[in-house]
């Protein structure tokens, strides 16, 4: 039987596996980043997954067709390159991650944005399968990404593959300081690292949520008064970015993913009403739904680009 491999590398975990022509996951990692060491320290790690996996395959007697890497920042698609990295990937800007794998492997090899990948990954098996529309997609983690999926079903690049850096949408002139080097950005109000620093800052820091927006929701849910608006709070920066997304490329559906989808209802009826009570009516009703693959969203995008790329 006939395999890729993914890769996608996020600012705090990078999700991996080995996958077939029909999406099916047949074997999947999760290793930290571990992004401050630096640049070659990650090559390293990223070298080694993909040694891993050959061998892995080859025992199993599968053929590898070839391998899609998604990571966080500007991928320039052309060049196979990260254009710009934010200090979420120290080193990283200028990378040519494409041809490097590529030497390392002997196999063919695809890179791109890990939100985009998201998109790709949805699409092709995931929540965005039926929406013939196009969809809206938003990765709520160690930043903000995001990607505008057309009628074709192919996210949509801009001139370098940079179209989607919607982390970076200013929200608040002159606001929090962000990793890209301008103030105010959205991701620095509706990441996961920004609601843990919102947390921090009414006294619900890493000595009471041991710095888990699992245990920050679950206070949430028992009714714990300071977290439960911290959440509503949230949802609210959430549909401030979300909403000016909305105005500007009028789509059906959202799809958001990230670790926090896995709070379900809990989190986006309340994105949901915020959306509603944000946006101009003539926009609705936007379905706003979690992704259907959860955090292997990206890798089976990245999959998907190796098997075009085989093909
Ligand atoms: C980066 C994007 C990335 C997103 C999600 C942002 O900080 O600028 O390139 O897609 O985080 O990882
Ligand atoms: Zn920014």
């Amino acid at each position: 039987q006939q395999v890729v491999f993914g890769i996608d590398i996020g600012g705090t975990n990078i999700k991996s596996g080995i996958v077939d022509s029909e999406g099916r996951i047949l074997h999947a990692d999760n290793t930290p980043t571990e992004a401050g060491a630096g640049r070659d320290s990650l090559l390293d790690k990223l070298y080694g997954i993909a040694r891993g996996y050959k061998e892995k395959a080859a025992a199993q007697g599968w053929e590898a067709r070839g391998m899609g890497v998604a990571t966080a920042g500007y991928v320039n698609v052309k060049e196979g390159r990260i254009g710009y990295a934010t200090s979420n990937l120290p080193g990283w800007t200028g990378v040519p991650l494409r041809d490097n794998m590529a030497r390392e492997t002997g196999l063919p090899v695809a890179l791109v944005n890990d939100a985009h990948a998201f998109a790709i990954g949805e699409a092709w098996i995931g929540a965005g399968k039926e929406l013939t529309e196009g969809f809206l997609c938003i990765t709520l983690g160690t930043g903000v990404g995001g990607s505008w999926v057309t009628e074709n079903g192919t996210p949509y690049y801009g001139r370098s593959g940079y179209a989607g850096g919607y982390g970076h949408i200013v929200i608040k002139h002159d606001g929090q300081p962000c990793n890209c080097g301008l103030k105010g950005c959205w991701e620095q109000y509706a990441s996961v690292t920004a609601l843990m620093r919102q947390a921090a800052e009414i006294g619900l820091g890493p000595s009471v949520t041991g710095g888990s927006a699992k245990k920050l929701f679950e206070l949430a849910r028992s009714g714990h008064e300071q977290a439960l608006g911290l959440i509503d709070r949230y949802a609210e920066y959430v549909a401030v970015g979300l909403t000016s997304l909305i105005h500007t490329l009028n789509p059906e559906s959202v799809v958001i993913g990230g670790a926090v989808t896995a709070q379900g209802d809990f989190l986006f009826d309340r994105i949901e009403a915020q959306v509603k009570r944000q946006t101009m009516p003539a926009y609705g009703p936007v379905r706003i739904v979690p992704a259907a693959l959860g955090e292997q969203a990206g890798l089976a995008g990245a999959a998907k680009l190796a098997w075009l790329a085989a093909d």
